[in-house]
């Protein structure tokens, strides 16, 4: 297949002139906001109103968990808009395209690569609003109050009391005596040969990283590979280090020599470091927090490609939050219309050429010489520079938002949309869950982007269905209730979704409300399928976004799951995989239908028991959402993590009924993406609701044999509303040259891209293999790449027992050995429950680069000698928080650390630590258990600076809240959970250690190299 064909002049011509984004969407495809070839936009009207009797104020009092009055109102249901058909090709990928959905293992694939329609499922979208027949039961509109104490639905058996304060158990199967590879009474089981274990020793064995010092003293200048270092003379390498760093490593494969130095290894204690020289050569490239490529150099063969054997593409980030003062500044073309290349669609950018004394201009991607509009001309200077330059950001900046022509609409621009399911059975009641999230809810109303046209809504469920009518007229909602979870239906379809300005005192009054009228709630089913149904009835006719709070493993109704649970004999089968992927089909066919109109989803899960995060997930993924997932919620523990994180999805600027599309230049093309997301064509993402804290990936194949032009251009194009109603494109352009030298390409190659996308990688191959086999990959693929690099340098150069890498690579190996540690991929059975490990891989499938590094390789740092300084200020985070290895080695006895991964805090007391330093921390509780105490301020210098210093640290990266977790050095199993297991370096429970995984590589590049 030729994709020249999809991207230039074979599109029709209509098509162009109509719709922006070039791609003309399948027939069939239902009302977008993408082109006015698609359906218009359908007016919010339902015909049904509600017959006067059952629906006026009760004279009893009813409320949830009693059982259902039924009312019959014959014929009155709301027959609802008929949902188009779903088209065939809209979702699914094309046959072959390499899609990153065709990956993904569903059986049977509800998007089958064939472009047949998906699968129904046993409730085809038609049902939800079509065929509406008595008989119905729902319970008429009652003033709310709280449920009778009388419901007693009871608890089944299995039903956990909620668990005790302190460290929430993650490991199924309940507490373990040990953790794995650590003793519990030994605590600092160093890694193998040269490593001294502190917990051994008298507090005087320091440790051999001299941690106050930030790293290996004893080496100056090493701890980074500089490329100015020169390693021991073993062999005739003095010549080389301009070329690649290497490690000496021994003669005799698989064993260290006396004098290995470990110490020198590559660790990127400076955290993401990104290329700098590249973007120094192109300023006018969009920046990189919006673009990363893996490598800056493109190959200009399919031959040379083949042999650069890291993955060739881009992270992108659309909506990356810019420092103060650098902005994406906002354009407006007015009458001169929206500059586009006429054949490639391409926008207006630093890079495009104007020539014919200012008439016309050459399109940068596809060489087209386009007419420049009259309203647009400028007159040349005499380098051939527009006079007009330095007033049109579009010529000058790599970034721009420019704002869309109705033409760019089907509808009029969505309001802002938020819709809340929550769950009020018991468990989310008695967490307190649901009383953080509505306080939460309540002291963001103020700050929801785009007042005055902001709607809002709530469906709550446990058993039955709870709507409430939040009419502007009213004082107070009316909530009603629908038990009949076969047949769902919406009652008052239209006062469900209100404008917040005007239905504010009602929604506050409702907020206020719920915890109460739930408080005694004993309700344990839960009928999420019915009621996510309910909200996509009630959402569809606008989109928005959907949050949902689940507290248990959906019971009742459509999408009810079983408790397949976590079963370590499935493991190592072929089996395996299935563990991890939706169960129901329902999941994958409510998030197409929910993209399809418009509706993003972010799931919130709470349970401390199994919710099968692997089925709920998949609403987040598909609709470009989100997972937060705090397991065993208690509000005393985890309520601040929930308001912060649950403020800041409420509160982050959000981009509406996105499209996204990356266009690149001729000879190559995006052929596969990675991330949360669904595709409508090949090659458009679609994100009903996306935001600052979301990243995607994408891989690049060469079409041609051999590209002739000199370099590439990148275009990411993201259209949408933004929250204040305007429509917006925004626009990101980059360059990068074609070379046709691989070491150019090593040169050039981001470590950081690199990584996010081979996580991306391997936590997909999770979905169709093992996790042996996930792991495996990754590490062949660092194999390879290197073993490439070792040939291509041992022409050259007398290479001897080393193993060689280019500066910019030195820290994949070590990248990839975390990737292989991290939640998602670790271990077996034993090493994370499987709701860890789903959530944990649907969140790194959405996070930016710099996030995604620092869970990889986390910061460990010392701070009991910084507390005891007289003062110090926190002006330059960096000076305090040194970062270390993270090995146990690392970890002094007498010290006070923190560990930090951007989503936990770890405080590690060692034993050792000074007991005044303890006493002012933790007051009076400084010698208790550590799992049942919380870090307050206590009224001392020293514990105000601490947490002045955690709070900077949560500032500096708002995106989750990291909760703060204290542990005492031999406080087993807890320390080994919450961080040796996360020491990465260290081999433990039968990981592989950084030591003996470099050594494993090399011996690997040297086999057949
Ligand atoms: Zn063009």
């Amino acid at each position: 297949m030729n994709t020249e064909n999809r991207n230039f002049p074979a599109r029709p011509p209509p098509s162009f002139s109509s719709s922006p984004f070039a791609s003309a969407p399948p027939p069939g495809v239902p009302p977008q906001s993408v082109g006015p070839e698609a359906v218009g936009f359908r007016p919010p009207t339902r015909p049904f109103t509600p017959p006067g009797p059952p629906m006026a104020p009760p004279a009893g009092v009813m409320r949830p968990g009693q059982p259902p009055l039924v009312s019959q109102i014959p014929g009155s249901r709301p027959p609802g808009p008929p949902l188009p058909s779903f088209p065939s090709t809209a979702y699914g990928p094309p046959g072959g395209g390499g899609g990153s959905f065709q990956r993904f293992p569903t059986p049977p694939p509800p998007f089958p690569a064939t472009q047949n329609p998906p699968p129904s499922g046993p409730s085809p979208p038609q049902t939800l609003a079509g065929h509406l027949s008595p008989p119905m039961s729902f319970r008429p509109q009652q003033p709310m109050g709280p449920p009778p104490p009388s419901m007693t639905s009871g608890l089944p058996g299995g039903f956990a009391s909620p668990p005790g304060p302190g460290f929430q158990q993650s490991m199924p199967g309940g507490p373990q005596p040990s953790y794995p590879g650590y003793p519990s009474n030994q605590v600092l089981q160093g890694p193998p040969k040269p490593f001294q274990s502190p917990s051994q020793g008298p507090p005087s064995a320091v440790s051999s990283y001299p941690s106050q010092t930030g790293g290996f003293s004893q080496h100056p200048g090493q701890q980074n590979m500089h490329p100015s270092y020169a390693p021991p003379p073993t062999s005739n390498v003095q010549g080389l280090v301009e070329d690649f760093n290497s490690l000496s490593l021994s003669n005799i494969p698989g064993s260290l020599e006396p004098g290995l130095d470990h110490t020198s290894f590559p660790r990127p204690l400076d955290g993401d470091v990104e290329p700098s020289s590249f973007a120094e050569a192109h300023p006018m490239n969009c920046h990189s927090r919006y673009l990363r490529l893996t490598t800056s150099a493109i190959p200009n063969s399919q031959s040379l490609a083949s042999r650069w054997h890291l993955p060739l593409g881009a992270v992108v980030c659309p909506l990356a939050e810019a420092p103060e003062g650098e902005e994406v500044p906002l354009i407006d073309f007015g009458s001169s219309g929206i500059i586009r290349c006429r054949r490639c669609r391409t926008y207006v950018n630093p890079y495009v050429t104007f020539t014919d004394s200012g008439r016309k201009w050459r399109c940068n991607i596809c060489s087209m010489l386009n007419d420049v509009p009259g309203e647009y001309f400028s007159h040349l200077d005499a380098t051939g520079r527009r006079m007009d330059m330095d007033q049109r950001p579009e010529l000058t900046k790599g970034s721009v938002e420019i704002i869309a022509p109705t033409e760019y609409m089907v509808r009029p621009p969505m309001p802002p949309i938020y819709f809340f399911l929550i769950d009020v059975s018991f468990s989310a009641t008695k967490s307190g869950m649901l009383e953080v999230a509505t306080q939460t809810i309540k002291s963001c109303l103020d700050n929801l982007p785009g007042y005055p046209r902001t709607q809002i809504g709530f469906i709550t469920y446990d058993s039955t269905l709870h709507f409430y009518n939040m009419k502007s007229s009213l004082s107070q909602p009316q909530m009603m209730v629908v038990s009949d979870l076969d047949d769902i239906f919406v009652p008052l379809p239209d006062d469900l979704l209100v404008n917040l300005s005007e239905s504010r005192n009602v929604v506050e009054a409702f907020l206020d409300s719920l915890p109460l009228m739930f408080h005694d709630n004993v309700n344990v089913e839960s009928a999420f399928g019915p009621a996510l149904k309910a909200a996509y009835m009630v959402m569809n006719q606008l989109g928005g976004k959907l949050l949902i709070f689940q507290n248990s493993l959906p019971s009742l109704g459509v999408g009810r799951l079983k408790l397949r649970g976590d079963d370590p004999r499935v493991y190592g089968t072929d089996k395996e995989y299935t563990l991890r992927v939706a169960e129901d089909t329902f999941y994958k066919q409510m998030a197409a239908d929910c993209t399809k109109f418009q509706i993003g989803i972010n799931v919130y899960a709470f349970s401390d028991k199994y919710t099968d995060i692997a089925s709920l997930g998949t609403l987040a993924k598909y609709t470009g959402g989100q997972v937060y997932y705090y397991p065993g919620f208690q509000s005393s523990i985890h309520g601040d993590k929930l308001r912060h994180e649950l403020a800041r999805d409420l509160t982050r600027e959000t981009a509406w009924e996105s499209v996204m599309r990356i266009r690149c230049g001729k000879g190559i093309r995006f052929s596969s993406y990675h991330g949360n997301f669904m595709l409508r064509s090949t090659d458009l993402l679609a994100l009903p609701a996306v935001d600052c804290d979301k990243a995607y990936a994408m891989q690049l194949t060469l079409e041609e044999t051999l590209l002739t032009t000199p370099t590439v251009y990148f275009q990411v194009a993201l259209l949408y509303t933004a929250s204040c109603g305007e429509r917006r494109i925004r626009v990101h352009t980059a360059v990068a040259p074609v070379v046709t030298d691989l070491g150019e390409m090593y040169r050039q190659a981001d470590t950081g891209s690199i990584v996010s996308v081979y996580s991306r990688l391997a936590i997909e191959k999770t979905l169709s293999s093992k996790l042996d086999d996930a792991r495996n990959v990754i590490q062949q693929k660092i194999v390879k790449a290197l073993r490439e690099y070792r040939n291509l340098n041992a022409v050259q150069h007398r290479l001897g027992s080393r193993l060689i890498y280019p500066e910019s690579l030195k820290f994949l190996p070590l990248y990839g050995l975390a990737i292989g540690k991290s939640t998602p991929l670790q271990g077996g059975p034993a090493d994370a429950s499987l709701d860890d490990r789903c959530a944990a891989g649907f969140t790194m499938m959405a996070l930016p680069v710099k996030k995604l590094l620092k869970l990889l390789y986390p910061s460990l740092f010392r701070v009991d000698e910084w507390l005891l300084k007289p003062s110090a200020d926190l002006d330059d985070l960096k000076d305090v928080v040194r970062r270390l290895p993270l090995a146990a080695e690392s970890l002094d006895s007498r010290g006070l650390y923190i560990y930090d991964d951007g989503f936990r805090l770890v405080l590690w007391f060692g034993r050792m630590l000074s007991p005044d330093i303890a006493k002012n921390l933790l007051g009076s509780d400084f010698a208790a258990e550590l799992s049942r105490v919380t870090l307050q301020e206590q009224e001392n210098g020293m514990s105000k600076k601490l947490m002045r210093l955690i709070k900077k640290v949560r500032e500096n990266d708002p995106s989750y809240h990291p909760m703060c977790f204290l542990v005492r050095q031999g406080e087993q199993p807890r320390e080994g959970f919450l961080l040796l297991r996360h020491l990465i370096e260290d081999q433990m429970g039968g990981s592989t250690s950084y030591v003996d995984w470099i050594l494993q590589l090399h011996r690997q590049i040297q086999q057949n190299a």
